[in-house]
């Protein structure tokens, strides 16, 4: 799944293709993606005629704004936006047709994506976005946010850097990284961490989520930019998909368990 710093790599593909255009109006083939409102015709009927002002991001979400409303764009596995190109197939499932000619394709394999228009402003009091915790990026996050919110938990470091409500937009690939980077195994408690854990901890979400934006993104499965581009910060990850290969810091093997439910990479040496 594309976490933060895919979807800020096609937040800004998405964007320079598609601003200041008008949306004429839409074919979509799979009303399942179209969430709110629930019916595919007001949905249409909603962005019709509306221009394209900006694309922004929260968490892993993306956020058409036109004139009047906001299209929020969760990719989840395998969604994919690009511009027309010969004919869509059968997985382009919603078709964004412009008054200048132009098209935009919403392509999305395994169907798992969603959408919802909200008028312009409510989308930040509505589901999906509602519960979004911090934004990493964001001067918000500040180095005693995530020990406050962890005072009373009981749950272990992983499972709380893939809440969603806590802090958005990270996922399994920069959990498992960040968690590295800062030294920290990703089992252990969250309210037992040390103050200087902490900052270790604050200051490499951050390294490694601007770094990652920089390299476009980590090209895991099927994931491409608005241009069909791939990153290429998996060159760069320390431990995510490297099980059984040496520690790039201490030439251990890298080990692959599972936490929270997910497979999860560190370094029994490096992670004590
Ligand atoms: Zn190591």
């Amino acid at each position: 799944m594309p976490e933060l710093p895919e979807v800020e790599t096609v937040r800004r593909t998405l964007g320079e293709l598609i601003k200041g255009k008008t949306i004429d109006t839409m074919s979509i083939t799979w009303a399942k993606i179209i969430k709110e409102p629930d019916d595919v015709e007001a949905f249409i009927s909603l962005l019709a005629g509306q221009t394209i002002q900006e694309v922004k991001r929260r968490g892993k979400f993306l956020l058409i704004e036109c004139d009047e409303v906001t299209l929020v764009s969760h990719l989840r596995m395998e969604g994919k936006y690009k511009m027309k190109e010969g004919e869509p197939d059968k997985h382009t499932h919603v078709r964004f047709h412009f008054t200048d000619g132009t098209e935009l394709w919403y392509r999305d394999v395994r169907k798992f994506g969603t959408m919802h228009v909200f008028p312009k402003g409510a989308e930040f009091s509505q589901e999906p976005l509602k519960k979004l915790g911090v934004e990493p990026l964001s001067l918000d996050f500040t180095p005693s946010y995530l020990p406050a919110a962890c005072e009373k938990t009981s749950r272990n470091i992983k499972t709380v850097l893939l809440d969603q409500s806590i802090i958005a937009g990270l996922g399994n690939i920069y959990v498992d990284e960040a968690l590295f980077r800062s030294g920290i195994l990703p089992e252990r408690q969250a309210a037992y961490l040390q103050e200087e854990e902490w900052q270790r901890l604050h200051a490499e979400i951050k390294a490694t989520l601007e770094e990652a934006v920089e390299a476009g993104g980590t090209s895991v499965r099927s994931y491409l930019n608005g241009n069909g581009e791939m990153g290429y910060f998996q060159q760069q990850l320390f431990v995510y998909g490297r099980a059984g290969e040496p520690c790039q810091r201490c030439s251990g093997p890298i080990e692959k368990t599972v936490v929270a439910g997910r497979g999860t990479h560190f370094c029994p040496v490096c992670q004590p």
